[in-house]
């Protein structure tokens, strides 16, 4: 797909991008450019919309534009019924000063899976692929080469028609942004403290968990806010239908290292998200031979788990945080505090260096997750 280009007429002084770059924070601070594509269903597949809602239409007008406010009817789809996925995933500037993201094909796989579920139109992996490296070509000098930082790219997706009709829209937006990153929690890796929220889901059976879709991040903001009034850092989103089990973070998956060596997380049941960061990590458990098992496992096994020892490890995942260490987990009335990292034996921390390791540039590629930009 050729990709028109329309340069910023003014982009940020050189020197205030390289203030902002010295700490950027996190999501706070984007870059010159943007790309955009648009999509509009066939004219002739309207009426068809209701067998196949992401089929029957054609991606069109992609360009490199100024990154700014966009212009949309207030009757826009995605305003009303949220129609809308989304993506994330990080460039790194690697020694020799070339930028490289991690496994974006799953992140367009994903993508694609979403838009399924949220009768969106698919994209082309190799135009998902395009679109990045035009942006990322484009504002190179806004990735970021210091210890532990990056590049955020925030991929999406919304339902631009003008509509108010309840149906999938016949007009489709598709826009990569791109955002300066430093470290997620802050440079020092202290571990996470939790909040078990029991009455709050964030998905349920048959619905969209699986997704990459914002509506369940605006479905885990008020358990957030519950955990932020108890102290507490994240929230655990457990599955009630499943004997209370544990589902995943509002924006990372969960691990546990058993004693007996093994590496367990929540098996994937339509009610989680597919964390790239989660399938990287169980490749690296099972090639360092750790029996790596995908299964159901309850905040009452966790508990008991630590208490006899059996659990050594809990820890999450994803692509902002990396790996970070699960420290106090509170339910209810009730607290327990999973065992403190010893970095001479943290299997977390030894997959998070071999990750940082791998998305840096130091680490042996061997299975191609690298990718140029
Ligand atoms: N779960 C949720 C709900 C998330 O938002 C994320 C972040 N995308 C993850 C897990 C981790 O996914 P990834 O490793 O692809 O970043």
């Amino acid at each position: 797909m050729e990709f028109a280009r329309h340069p910023h007429p003014s982009p940020i002084a050189e020197e205030r991008r390289r203030e902002i770059l010295v700490s950027p924070g996190f999501g706070q601070h984007f870059t010159d450019h943007m790309v955009s594509i648009d999509w509009t269903r066939a004219s002739g597949d309207a009426a068809a919309v209701s067998s196949a809602p992401h089929s029957g239409g054609e991606w069109h007008d992609a360009r490199l534009e100024p990154f700014g406010p966009l212009s949309l009817s207030p009757a826009a789809a995605v305003f009303h019924y949220a129609q809308e996925i989304f993506e994330g995933l990080k460039a790194y500037r690697h020694d020799d000063g070339s930028v490289w993201t991690f496994r974006p094909q799953a992140n367009a796989a994903r993508l694609n899976r979403s838009a399924r579920r949220l009768a969106l139109p698919e994209l082309p992996e190799e135009v998902f692929l395009e679109a990045l490296r035009v942006l990322v070509s484009t504002d190179q000098s806004w990735v970021p080469d210091g210890d532990g930082q990056s590049l955020y790219l925030r991929p999406f997706m919304i339902a631009t028609e003008e509509f108010l009709g309840v149906r999938p829209a016949n007009e489709v937006g598709f826009k990569v942004i791109a955002s300066p990153a430093g470290n997620y929690f802050g440079g020092e890796l202290k571990p996470v403290s939790i909040w078990v929220s029991r009455e709050l889901a964030r998905a349920g059976h048959g619905g969209t968990g699986a997704a990459k879709f914002g509506g369940n991040y605006a479905a885990s903001l008020a358990a957030q806010l519950e955990a932020s009034a108890l102290g507490c850092d994240q929230v655990l989103f457990l599955d009630p239908v499943r004997d209370n089990a544990v589902e995943e973070l509002g924006g990372m998956n969960v691990f546990f290292v058993f004693a007996d060596g093994s590496l367990v997380t929540p098996e994937l049941t339509g009610t989680i998200l597919e964390g790239v960061t989660r399938s990287s990590v169980l490749q690296l458990g099972r090639d360092r031979g750790m029996n790596v098992v995908e299964r159901t496992i309850t905040v009452e096994e966790w508990r008991a788990g630590v208490a006899s020892g059996e659990i050594t490890e809990v820890f999450a995942c994803g692509t902002a945080a990396v790996i970070t260490p699960i420290g106090t987990l509170v339910d209810g009335e009730d607290s327990f505090t999973s065992p403190a990292v010893d970095p001479a034996t943290s299997v977390a921390l030894d997959i998070r260096r071999e990750l940082l390791d791998l998305q840096t540039g130091h680490g042996d590629d061997r299975h191609g997750w690298l990718y140029r930009l």
